[in-house]
């Protein structure tokens, strides 16, 4: 499976990358992880914008599920009609969510476009993934997620606070793709982001393969970032996302 990233910045888009927003290819299957703020540009270096064949929203956080407004108006308006519906996949309420993110009424809201999907903790399969959900820590209901193909898996922490959870998911794990909104310091809020030094403990209980920092804040320091996770007991490979980095595993 292929994991390249779209958007790795944290809360809003930096200048060099979206918000949040993953792409994971396997058989040729293609599924969007978050579409956050200014993702569905930068998309189309790497997919042709109706090569996408399914959405998973981690959670209804603006940076990270707001392009949906804007692919809802690519596949419904495009010249030759309206392009098929694909799933979206994510918490409850995101089809009400949405259409009054873009203002349209309900009924049909996006759901000519888009199947909406309500995710609960769980596993199910999506094309050729197997993907497991897991609540994780944040203010509103949020999912973290593990993608396995072919013997080979990679956890998303979405945006959370520490979380057993998320350990559990990335038990093993090939690659932890995992937030580090916050330096260490003191006043941290709990229970809302990790910082960069709990982002790798997380992935040293969950004994991960590899380590990606994202969901980079664009005011925090990135090299204090990096080296903060590296203060950790964390033994594997730690480096800091990037938007257009591709990853190929298996
Ligand atoms: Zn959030």
């Amino acid at each position: 499976m292929r994991l390249t990233i779209i958007g790795c910045s944290g809360s809003f888009p930096g200048p060099d990358s979206p918000a949040s927003s993953y792409l994971l290819e396997a058989e040729g299957f293609r599924l969007l992880l978050d579409l956050g703020s200014g993702s569905l540009g930068v998309l189309q270096r790497y997919a042709g914008l109706y090569d996408i064949d399914a959405v998973c929203l981690s959670h209804l956080h603006a940076d990270h599920c707001l392009d949906l407004c804007a692919y809802y108006v690519a596949r419904t308006f495009p010249p030759g009609g309206p392009r098929p519906r694909i799933p979206v996949y994510a918490p409850g309420g995101a089809a009400s969510r949405m259409a009054r993110a873009y203002g349209l009424a309900e009924p049909p809201g996006m759901t000519d476009a888009f199947e909406f999907v309500t995710l609960s903790p769980g596993s199910r399969r999506i094309g050729p993934f197997e993907v497991a959900t897991a609540h994780v820590n944040h203010p509103v209901e949020t999912f973290g997620f593990r993608l396995g193909h072919a013997g080979r898996s990679i956890a998303y922490s979405a945006d959370t606070g520490e979380s057993a959870a998320l350990v559990e998911l990335a038990r093993e794990a090939d690659l932890l793709l995992c937030e580090a909104s916050f330096l260490d310091g003191p006043g941290l809020p709990s229970d809302l982001h990790l910082t960069a030094r709990q982002a790798a403990q997380h992935a040293a209980r969950a004994g991960a393969g590899q380590l990606i920092l994202t969901h980079l804040v664009p005011w925090n320091d990135r090299a204090r970032t990096l080296e903060q996770a590296c203060a950790s007991t964390f033994t594997g490979p730690i480096s800091l996302a990037a938007s257009g980095q591709s990853l190929e595993l298996g």
